[in-house]
């Protein structure tokens, strides 16, 4: 059992590295973002409180994140990476409280960096395969490679809410890195490389707790 925490800002890639990880090594990927959205694409009474955060860049309360956290996560037999959880220090202590975390990755990226790269995101409405129109673009304009379906930008890549989740990560998550570095779990990753460098260093970190 290996659980593994990614953290980093919008952009950071995190995600992608989260899903390589997890079909790699066979863990389960937990992406809080991603499973609010379904939420709100069915009109759970959850998706309806999520999405008027999400909306504006906010944070969702904590309460509510317990409560997504809770129906989501089964006992899985190799471990869990979680992918945007914790994201606040309520989140944190509630994550040590339940799990042995026994890494953190940090992926590194300096701000304005990272408002370009969500600014140029796109993402398919259906399976969510994530695109960059400035490194790698779908192969047929606007249209998913995978599952055929059309791409556009999320909700929530609007200008305002993206400098809004730049500043709630700067103000609430940045202080986890200290949290978690007091147990010695941190390791940082310079996320402004190319997906496979990153993924190198973050399969071999992971690689080593296996
Ligand atoms: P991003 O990291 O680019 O903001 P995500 O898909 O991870 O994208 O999250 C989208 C939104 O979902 C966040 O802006 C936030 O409103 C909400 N959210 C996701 N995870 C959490 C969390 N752990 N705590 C509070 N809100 C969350
Ligand atoms: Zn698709």
């Amino acid at each position: 059992m290996v659980n593994i925490v990614l953290i980093g800002k919008q952009g950071s890639g995190k995600g992608t590295q989260a899903k390589l990880l997890a079909n790699k090594f066979n863990l389960k990927h937990i992406n809080t973002g991603a499973f609010f959205r379904k939420h709100i694409a069915d009109k759970t009474p959850l998706g309806i409180i999520a999405e008027k955060h999400i909306r504006k860049g906010e944070l969702v309360p904590d309460k509510y994140v317990f409560q997504l956290i809770e129906e989501s996560i089964e006992p899985h037999i190799k471990g869990l990476v979680f992918d945007g959880f914790p994201r606040t220090y309520e989140q944190a202590i509630y994550i040590v409280k339940r799990y042995e975390i026994d890494q953190i990755i940090f992926l590194d990226l300096p701000v304005e960096i990272a408002r370009e790269r969500i600014t140029s995101r796109v993402e398919c409405h259906l399976c969510g395969k994530t695109y960059s129109l400035l490194t790698a673009p779908p192969i047929k304009d606007g249209i998913c490679d995978n599952c055929g379906s059309v791409v556009g930008s999320r909700a929530d890549d609007k200008p305002e809410a993206i400098d809004k989740r730049l500043s709630e990560f700067v103000e609430k998550t940045n202080i986890l890195i200290d949290f978690f570095d007091k147990d010695g779990i941190v390791t940082t990753i310079n996320a402004n490389d190319v997906v496979d460098n990153v993924n190198e260093k973050v399969s071999k970190i992971v690689g080593d707790l296996i």
